[in-house]
């Protein structure tokens, strides 16, 4: 099944909502820099090395 991705048009990291991207895209013109707390989000950052298997918290 294909996954729709939202790219940040500044830093160019994915996300699978667009909420995200454009959370990290004014986060990235504002401050010229990437936010921890968005990018851990991106599908770049926490592309599960086998399956799409839900972290516990
Ligand atoms: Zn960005």
């Amino acid at each position: 099944m294909a996954e729709t991705l939202y790219a940040c048009a500044d830093c160019g990291l994915h996300y699978t909502d667009a909420q995200t991207a454009d959370a990290c895209y004014r986060y990235c013109v504002t401050h010229h820099a990437c936010s921890m707390e968005i990018t851990r989000h991106s599908v770049e950052r926490r592309r599960p090395p086998q399956a799409m298997t839900p972290e516990p918290r």
